[in-house]
């Protein structure tokens, strides 16, 4: 037994040791287990469309009649795809690179201008660091660590401690927002979740394009399952097989559109009070959050210009937030606007719209002989 085991190994060990030489990254456990990943979702995605290719002859034929229509699912479920790729390989935003970035822009600063003592620019309340590509990968003096624990000390109430906000991982200063992932081994600027399917941490440098993938990925879904659901209404009883294999991946398919649309809802309200995921499970656990009232969105500058700095970042650089003072989160606690009301409530709505006339859109224009509603 011992020996058959033995034999097996080494069968196995040869290529995976030469496909470990040809392809270096796969040598790391974490790397190998995220393309495996990887492999599996786009299988998934294949194995969902290639079945409904395969036995819907009515879909066929509509493809043959109307081609721009079977053109555009694939546009979608490609961009799918396209999106979820470009969301992993996205870095969130780490704090190293931040730091980098930020004692570069003060070396830049401190040459131009000798008179100034301002580590970096300060612009409407948050800190924006300038980012060049060029620039990043140079290596920190003490000096420059100085300048940017000083930066983000600055964004703490007066007379906090430098050693309650330092990672004991990665030994720098944690700006407001930020956390140490365990997964990446990084401090990530406003942390929201470490995402195993993606394989990547999701933060202020990603969350708009995860938020994006979400929804592509919602919208696949929805489409997906009405084709599924069209196929059945016309072929039901025909193949019991077939039927059978249908079923089961409609069924699959409905509990994971149903887990889409929560995270698409509970993502939006998340960008519309400007919250992150981790700041709204561990509230009373993080230092600054304790004792703020529920009802307080410490971050929040208004629902409008949340979504504007979600939607429309600063292209190649860093926002860092101070923590509100004692008397801003006394006026975030005073009760909405009526205009905040109403400009809340009209961006809920139209989410909410946006499935119904998707559905609707389908009834009536490309599903005429369905009647699914
Ligand atoms: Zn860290
Ligand atoms: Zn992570």
């Amino acid at each position: 037994m011992v020996g058959l085991c033995g034999l097996f190994r080494d069968t196995w060990d040869r290529p995976s040791d030469r496909c470990c030489l040809f392809f270096p990254c796969l040598s790391e456990p974490a790397r190998r287990s995220s393309l495996c990943l990887k492999v599996a979702l786009v299988m998934l995605h294949l194995i969902y469309a290639g079945v409904l290719f395969l036995v819907d002859r009515d879909l066929i034929e509509k493809t043959r009649r109307e081609p721009w229509y079977t053109a555009l699912y694939v546009l979608l479920f490609v961009g799918t795809l396209a999106q979820y790729f470009f969301t992993s390989g996205s870095s969130p935003g780490y704090v190293l690179d931040a730091m980098r970035a930020a004692n570069e822009t003060d070396a830049l600063f401190r040459k131009t201008s000798m008179n100034s003592k301002q580590p970096a620019s300060s612009k409407n309340g948050s800190l924006i660091v300038s980012v060049d590509g060029n620039q990043l990968g140079r290596v920190l003096s003490g000096s420059n660590a100085a300048s940017w624990t000083r930066l983000v000390m600055d964004m703490y109430p007066p007379g906090s401690s430098i050693r309650n906000w330092t990672c004991t991982y990665c030994n720098v200063v944690q700006p407001p927002r930020a956390k140490h992932c365990h997964d990446c081994d990084k401090c990530v600027l406003q942390f929201d979740h470490h995402c195993v399917w993606l394989g990547t941490c999701i933060g202020q440098g990603n969350h708009c394009r995860f938020w994006w993938y979400i929804c592509e990925e919602t919208t696949l879904c929805l489409w997906t399952g009405i084709l599924y659901i069209t196929y059945l209404k016309a072929n039901i009883s025909k193949m019991w097989w077939i039927d059978v294999i249908m079923i089961l991946l409609l069924a699959t398919l409905s509990i994971s559109l149903i887990f889409l649309l929560l995270l698409l809802l509970f993502h939006s309200y998340l960008v519309l009070t400007n919250q992150s995921t981790y700041e709204l499970v561990r509230r009373r656990r993080i230092p600054y959050l304790r004792g703020i009232s529920e009802r307080v969105y410490p971050f929040s500058k208004g629902a409008c210009r949340n979504l504007y700095n979600f939607c429309c970042p600063q292209n190649s650089m860093y926002s860092l937030e101070p923590l509100p003072t004692a008397q801003e989160l006394e006026e975030k606690l005073k009760p909405y606007t009526c205009l905040d009301c109403f400009i809340l409530s009209l961006l809920l709505i139209i989410e909410a719209l946006y499935f119904t006339i998707y559905i609707y859109i389908f009834k009536f224009y490309f599903l005429p002989h369905c009647n699914l509603l």
